[in-house]
């Protein structure tokens, strides 16, 4: 018998961790951190309902720091079994622990371990990190292998690179885990693969109560206009993991169509996204084919990357129209503290998001127009142009969700929907039964039989 019991990302957008256990062998698929507001956070401490030494294999969808980042505590706390990922997951998934490792260790070094969204600091260390990547195993695409009697198969997800939905079969029954699912006819990324026949589907549903808008290109050019026209710098949180490589596509698109975009000098302030970069570089069948441009990575011209601290302090001083792009994407870490500090009183700026920002973080705190925010321990007033881009994100939309699970062919499959707000979920699974699917909204803790 297989059983299924939702132990993160139910009722919640983070924590991601579905407990597997196949005629009483235990697996998780995703085994990431809760993150955002101090009581979603706290869910990190609870214990797990089979001790780390007793699980047998974690399967990875991808890299994203809400579905690995537990990895480490995991390992700390005993768990000696395989990591399986993707090729490519696994060398983002080292990125993103390592990064989280140091600035975990850096807040509380600094003593913002007691501001809220460092509550936990440090959840784990770079030697927790480096002995859970010691228990990574890489498989690729549309390949079977083995986890606790099951039979296992990644597909490409789309949402990130290296991104993976997980097929599995055990005891007659085929079960789906999305992961994140990405969009169609993305820039970078190729379409989610089509599913073809499945008993149970754990699908997100994170937009499942949206469509992203049509044109995200547009959305830019005229946040970039309006940023150039206001004189001073364009500040963008961006994910170090995706976005900024989005991004840089979506900018070398629009200095071929547009003149006064083309002179912005574009600065990537983030050694993260430069070593994402470097992953890409990597994996070149991860992601849609790329004109060739010599020195414009991504086709992005007039480009500098600021990898140490002496060159991200270049960048203090800039009061002129130049495009900068660092991380955390929501504002919750990183270099990006840095520039919001300088320029958020400036009117002449403009903070662009260019994605998600998730409840309690400075990002969404600032979207939502507070006058005022608290910053390195100073209250700043806000002056600078606010913006927040809608069209870029990784998830698939309300349309996009409901298309992939239609590549089913039929209505036959039970969905649990996860890894969304309860008013995404609700307007989802409202979708679904309209078109037939049985759809119920996971809730922590619930066991269900796959
Ligand atoms: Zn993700």
């Amino acid at each position: 018998m297989t059983e299924l019991t939702f132990v993160g990302a139910a009722g919640t957008v983070t924590g991601s961790k579905h407990l597997v256990t196949v005629d009483g062998h235990h697996l998780f698929v995703d085994c990431g951190l809760f993150q955002g507001p101090r009581d979603v956070e706290a869910l990190n401490l609870a214990p797990l309902p089979v001790p780390a030494a007793e699980m047998e294999a974690v399967v990875i969808t991808h890299g994203h720091l809400d579905h690995v980042g537990y990895l480490p505590r995991l390992v700390r706390d005993g768990y000696r079994g395989p990591i399986y990922c993707t090729p490519a997951t696994a060398d983002v998934m080292e990125i993103v622990l390592e990064d989280a490792a140091h600035i975990q260790s850096h807040m509380h070094d600094r003593g913002f371990h007691h501001e809220r969204s460092h509550s936990l600091a440090p959840f784990f260390t770079s030697e927790d990190v480096s002995a859970t990547l010691r228990q990574v195993k890489t498989v690729a695409l549309e390949t079977d292998f083995t986890v606790c009697g099951a039979t296992v198969r990644y597909h490409y997800a789309g949402h990130i690179v290296g991104a993976a939905y997980v097929d599995m079969r055990a005891g007659g029954r085929r079960s789906i885990f999305s992961g994140d699912l990405g969009r169609y006819d993305a820039a970078l990324l190729f379409d989610p693969t089509p599913l073809e026949s499945a008993d149970t589907v754990v699908c997100e549903a994170t937009y499942g109560d949206r469509e992203h808008p049509p044109d995200s290109l547009a959305e830019l050019r005229a946040t970039l206009l309006a940023g150039i026209e206001r004189g001073g710098p364009i500040i963008m949180p961006t994910f170090a993991v995706e976005r900024s490589q989005d991004m840089l596509f979506a900018i070398g698109r629009l200095q071929k169509m547009d003149a006064q975009i083309a002179r912005l000098p574009v600065h990537l302030d983030s050694p993260m996204a430069i070593k994402v970069d470097g992953v890409f570089a990597k994996h070149r069948d991860a992601y849609r084919e790329l004109p060739e441009t010599p020195g414009a990575p991504f086709g992005c011209n007039n480009l500098t990357l600021h990898v140490t601290s002496d060159q991200s302090k270049q960048l203090n001083h800039i009061n002129a129209p130049a495009i900068v792009i660092a991380s955390s994407g929501m504002a919750t870490g990183g270099r990006i503290l840095y520039h919001l500090y300088r320029n958020l009183e400036n009117p002449n700026a403009t903070i662009v998001f260019p994605g998600y920002q998730g409840q309690g973080t400075l990002g969404r705190i600032i979207i939502n127009g507070a006058s005022s925010v608290r910053l390195f321990g100073d209250q700043l007033t806000v002056r600078a142009a606010i913006a927040h881009l809608s069209g870029f994100s990784a998830h698939a939309g309300q349309d996009e969700l409901l298309r992939w699970l239609q590549t089913l062919g039929s209505t036959t499959a039970q969905v649990y929907l996860v890894h969304a707000d309860p008013p995404s979920a609700q307007a989802f699974a409202a979708i679904l039964k309209q078109h037939g699917f049985a759809a119920t909204i996971a809730q922590r803790g619930m066991t269900v039989t796959l």
